[in-house]
């Protein structure tokens, strides 16, 4: 099997540099290739002899994501992007501009296993995991597609990231490397639908990540009405889950709550989620959820939306309702690349 070169730390890249009897200089020049000059092909590597760009393209691939569309926001200059891959699978990414920095929003797989309710990603299930390259990938085309630089990462696209531990965590390796794009830990958040022992895991590894937790109800019966997941897991376990995060890497955790119409949004439901989170460091954030047409959930009205951050707010719980970005781009999680999965099977 051909090696995946991008996934590759510097010093793995040493390895098979030398491993092709080639000096070890090298590995450095074509890391900064790939991970700081963001080279979509050998082809663009100047100072590499073309003896080695041959041995690499017979021992590696290669990975570089095709832009197949991109929309951008007439309202807010939000982006999404749909990438192919090597593979003829699509991923969807979404670039997002506010006064702190560019925000780059990534999948972690094509599809998904979870099966939550309100999702579009999870509807025709999980084709497969992405490969570390083919996560920095979504970020490094976006990069060059925008010629800004990209300053936070949220894996909170297509896909469950804690079903794909090692290739997320060898990510987040390479887009924190002080060699590569170097991007702060602190500007990094992992959104999970509560794969208890993966958070666990993830805490003992001690990053300085943000950890998001997908919770959407605040009772046990609640959240698993939505998420099928939540059946493995009790929501004890799961608030356990974030209490150990906290206290391994004092990171405040990040709770997404998606309002959805007359199921999750009554007052009972903003006092049992007080109580629920009580006793944890967090901040909440509330997202009116967008509907897909799959099913028939509603966004909760306007003023319930508020009475349910007002409820929070009154027992001095930091919560915010996310703001809606390219909401003119349509398009919850993963129904960009599920629509150009259907025009082409009405192709044909
Ligand atoms: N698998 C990860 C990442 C999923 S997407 C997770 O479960 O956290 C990021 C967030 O968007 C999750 O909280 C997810 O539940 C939420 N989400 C997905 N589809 C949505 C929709 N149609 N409306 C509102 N929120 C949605």
């Amino acid at each position: 099997m051909k090696t995946d070169i991008k996934s590759l730390s510097l010093n793995e890249l040493k390895t098979e540099i030398e491993r092709l009897g080639e000096k070890a200089f090298r590995a450095k020049q074509l890391y900064e290739w790939m991970h700081v000059k963001l080279a979509r092909d050998y082809d663009e590597m100047t100072n590499i002899p073309k003896s080695l760009k041959e041995k690499l393209r017979e021992s590696c691939t290669y990975t570089s994501l095709k832009e197949v569309t991109v929309q951008t926001s007439k309202l807010d200059g939000t982006r999404k992007y749909l990438f192919e891959l090597a593979d003829g699978n699509f991923v969807e990414s979404v670039w997002m501009k506010y006064h702190h920095g560019n925000s780059v929003c990534i999948s972690s797989q094509v599809g998904c296993r979870m099966g939550c309710r309100f999702c579009a990603s999870t509807l025709d299930g999980l084709e497969r995991s992405l490969t570390p390259s083919e996560m920095l990938d979504q970020i490094y085309a976006i990069s060059r597609s925008t010629g800004e630089r990209v300053s936070n990462v949220v894996v909170m696209g297509t896909g469950e990231p804690l079903d794909n531990y090692d290739n997320l965590l060898k990510f987040i390796q390479l887009i924190t490397d002080e060699n590569g794009l170097n991007i702060s830990q602190r500007n990094i958040t992992v959104s999970t639908c509560g794969i208890v022992e993966n958070m666990k895991r993830l805490a003992d590894e001690k990053l300085q990540i943000t950890l998001a937790l997908s919770l959407h109800g605040s009772t046990q019966e609640k959240r698993q009405e939505l998420m099928p997941i939540a059946r493995k897991y009790d929501i004890s376990e799961v608030m356990d889950a974030c209490r150990y995060y906290f206290d391994q890497t004092g990171r405040r955790i990040t709770f997404e709550y998606s309002l959805v119409g007359g199921v999750n949004d009554t007052d009972e439901d903003a006092e049992n989620l007080c109580r629920l989170v009580g006793d944890i460091n967090c901040h909440i954030n509330l997202i009116p959820v967008n509907p897909i047409k799959e099913r028939d959930y509603i966004e909760s009205e306007r003023k319930d939306i508020l009475k349910f951050q007002n409820k929070l707010e009154k027992k001095h719980i930091n919560v915010t309702i996310r703001r809606e970005m390219g909401r003119d781009i349509d398009g919850a999680c993963g129904q960009l690349r599920r629509r150009h999965a259907q025009s082409i099977t009405d192709e044909s």
